[in-house]
């Protein structure tokens, strides 16, 4: 349920409204928007009616907001939520490039790619040292030891971590080393991470699962903001599909509907998508022109020579030709490239 305040509500209107709210043992939501002051109101609201607040002083109206998903959805919080991280905002007039290796495997191949993230003048690095590989026989990534490095090479340049988290065990442990919590699409509906995740106030990169529909992935951010961390940044990186030329099939429609349906970032991740690295600069181009907030890219100094996710992975060149578009169309489309 949502209260809208009218234009002219007073402070004390609208905090006694939020007292009675609490009052029949709900969670209020305040929402200080841009044209309108709203509260969401989240609970078990079939019990309660419109009628308990329609009819307080400064109440404009009452909605029921239909949709399984409360705190994520546009009308709880019209505006858009921009999440900040190391020094860049992630949300709607910028494009947040994420880049930086699929695992950590050595100093020498975190630090090359590290340096030439910086030199592209982005913020934003990854690599994963907790890796959710679909065999138990593949590289499972080095661990803290992977995180020392990864966040040593960040410090170097002055960038920003972003890696994957795979336990709710682990948010101690990772949260030391990381700016960004990454949770894995296979990790979408891991209910007992989200729920840890929602505990902290770090933000988190929340991947749709590769057979997740966008309101399952919108429950899951919900699960996480649910916990009181609004820090959430949502990212499509394809879904199964019958056709098999492409690792996934990216989803390019997730883009303008989850814009329409909720209020939080949405990112592209088009490596995994596309699961070939021929693939990953149309992809990100896409993204960027279907109005995403950003992409994560996967990138090696050698990818033939990866131990995991080669196949997409770009070479250093290939990242630096695929920047230089992205700086171009970029204007066009009026937002900065961060
Ligand atoms: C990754 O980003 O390295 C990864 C494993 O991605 P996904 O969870 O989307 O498969
Ligand atoms: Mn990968």
């Amino acid at each position: 349920m949502i209260v809208i305040f009218r234009q002219d509500a007073t402070e004390e209107q609208i905090q006694s409204t939020i007292r009675k709210i609490e009052s029949l043992g709900y969670t209020p939501h305040l929402s200080r928007g841009t044209v309108k002051t709203i509260c969401g109101v989240t609970g078990d609201d079939r019990a309660i009616g419109e009628s308990e607040f329609d009819q307080l002083p400064g109440v404009e109206s009452v909605l029921r907001v239909l949709k399984p998903y409360k705190l994520a959805s546009r009308e709880f919080h019209p505006d858009p939520t921009f999440v900040e991280a190391g020094g860049v905002t992630i949300g709607p007039g910028s494009f947040s490039v994420i880049a930086g290796p699929c695992s950590v495997e050595t100093e020498e191949q975190v630090e090359a790619s590290a340096k030439l993230v910086a030199s592209l003048g982005l913020k934003l690095f990854r690599g994963g040292a907790f890796k959710p590989r679909s065999s138990p026989y593949s590289f499972q990534g080095l661990g803290e030891q992977g995180l020392e490095i990864l966040s040593a090479a960040a410090r170097r340049h002055g960038l920003t971590v972003v890696t994957e988290i795979m336990s709710e065990h682990d948010v101690d442990l990772v949260g030391r080393y990381t700016g960004i919590f990454q949770v894995g699409a296979r990790n979408m509906q891991n209910f007992a991470l989200l729920k840890a995740i929602g505990e902290t106030r770090r933000p988190v990169l929340l991947k749709r699962s590769m057979m997740g529909t966008i309101e399952e992935l919108l429950l899951s951010a919900e699960y996480i903001m649910k916990g009181g961390n609004p820090h959430v940044i949502l990212c499509e990186r394809g879904i199964r599909t019958f056709e098999t030329q492409t690792r996934n099939t990216l989803d390019i429609a997730a883009v303008p509907v989850i814009k329409r349906l909720s209020h939080l970032p949405i990112l592209v991740d088009p490596s995994h998508a596309m699961g070939d690295w021929h693939y990953v600069a149309p992809a990100s181009l896409a993204a960027l022109a279907a109005g995403a907030d950003g992409i994560i890219v996967e990138i090696h100094p050698d990818p033939a020579m990866a131990l995991s996710d080669g196949k997409q992975s770009l070479n250093h060149a290939h990242f630096g030709d695929l920047m230089g578009k992205i700086r171009a169309l970029a204007p066009h489309l009026g937002v900065q490239v961060r």
